[in-house]
């Protein structure tokens, strides 16, 4: 996936013009829930790029319209503002069922609700490919290790997490979502893919999303304290988004249907990271250390093996080019809003 130049500042022209005319035969018909936000929108613009049909659902709790606008007019393109939690009928060749908050204080906001996304959500869609027959991917992610005994991390790794910690309300969510994803599959034939995602970053993270990387550019950027979260000994392993966007594409496209992880294993513990920002932005920040939050996963790396195996698939974007883009994307922001202050 080539992204279109940084960010949401693409110029039109260069993107109508950018589609092949598919032959019908070949168009598919293609549901993106989620598709507003951060992963879904890189993820539009791959297969609108392609030449498909996308309907992008979303609720705009996390997503920004400005993310897929530039979309907007086209003859193949649709924007549903529906939530997930309610039934949708629609009829699609593919869903990529990417619905539901990601960042931990936006996930944390509302628990609840973001129980009944992965739960009720993920039954909706799951209930819609059944009928229509359409092939459906869930996108998982790491969190469903919990807090990893097993370092780096396979599929085969069960997890360990807290039922009743903070982070719960995520990582059971899409823990549940998985185990419907194969009830569905071995009960009813639907046929379905599992990407477990690990930390993603890249332009069009929301400016005040909180995850590390947007936090840690965006205060190198204005020179301000940048903010660890205990004594940054705790580790991430990071990719960007267009090796995540094209995994998440050979995933669906190929015929491996068990979970398979997507991430880059250049592993960082989170102190470390910070001075890396620093030194790619020439920053003068400090470095902060704040009170650790409950139940922060201590290690967490990918083993890809599956993925290369089954997919063919590896990361081909460095962490440095990607925070380099990354900068560059959020230099832009911050010269049209001007100061942010990440939550
Ligand atoms: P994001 O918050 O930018 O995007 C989520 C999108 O889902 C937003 O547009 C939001 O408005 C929409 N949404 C949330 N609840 C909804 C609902 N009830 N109905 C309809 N739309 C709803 O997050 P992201 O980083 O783009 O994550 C996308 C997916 O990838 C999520 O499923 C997330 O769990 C998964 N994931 C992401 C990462 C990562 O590092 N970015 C890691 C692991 C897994
Ligand atoms: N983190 C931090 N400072 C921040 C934001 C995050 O030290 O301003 C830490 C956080 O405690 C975690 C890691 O960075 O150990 C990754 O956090 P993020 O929210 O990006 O994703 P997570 O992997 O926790 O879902």
């Amino acid at each position: 996936y080539d992204m279109p130049t940084t960010s949401h500042f693409i110029s039109l022209p260069s993107l109508f013009n950018a589609q092949p005319n598919l032959p019908d035969s070949k168009r598919k018909k293609i549901l993106i829930t989620g598709g507003a936000g951060f992963v879904g929108s890189h993820l539009t613009d791959k297969l609108m790029m392609e030449g498909h049909e996308v309907i992008v659902l979303d609720n705009f709790f996390t997503g920004q319209r400005k993310n897929v606008e530039h979309w907007m007019h086209h003859p193949r393109f649709q924007l549903v503002v529906h939530d997930v939690t309610e039934p949708i009928m629609l009829e699609v060749d593919e869903i990529y069922h990417l619905a539901c908050p990601a960042s931990p204080p936006h996930y944390q906001y509302n628990p609840v609700k973001t129980i009944k996304t992965s739960t009720m959500g993920t039954i909706n869609m799951l209930g819609l490919a059944k009928r229509i027959k359409a092939k459906i991917l869930l996108t998982s992610t790491s969190e469903i290790y919990g807090d990893p005994q097993v370092h780096p991390q396979p599929e085969s790794y069960w997890g360990n997490v807290n039922t009743i910690g903070p982070r719960a309300c995520y990582d059971e969510g899409k823990r549940v979502a998985e185990t419907m994803m194969y009830a569905y599959r071995n009960n009813n034939g639907v046929d379905v893919r599992v990407a477990r995602i690990f930390n993603t970053f890249g332009p069009r993270m929301h400016p005040n999303d909180g995850r590390v990387v947007s936090n840690f550019v965006i205060q190198s950027l204005q020179d301000k304290p940048l903010t660890i979260y205990g004594d940054g000994s705790q580790t991430r392993s990071f990719q960007y988004i267009s090796d995540l966007v094209d995994g998440l594409h050979a995933l669906m496209n190929g015929g491996y249907d068990m979970p398979v992880n997507l991430g880059n294993p250049e592993e960082y513990t989170v102190k470390d990271f910070a001075e890396y920002i620093k030194e790619i932005t020439g920053s003068a920040s400090e470095v902060s250390f704040l009170p650790a939050t409950k139940d922060d996963p201590t290690q967490r790396k990918p083993d890809i093996t599956t993925a290369k195996r089954e997919l063919g698939w590896e990361p081909r974007v460095t962490v440095k080019e990607g925070l380099q883009k990354t900068i560059a994307y959020f230099s832009r922001v911050l010269e049209e809003s001007g100061e942010i202050i990440p939550t």
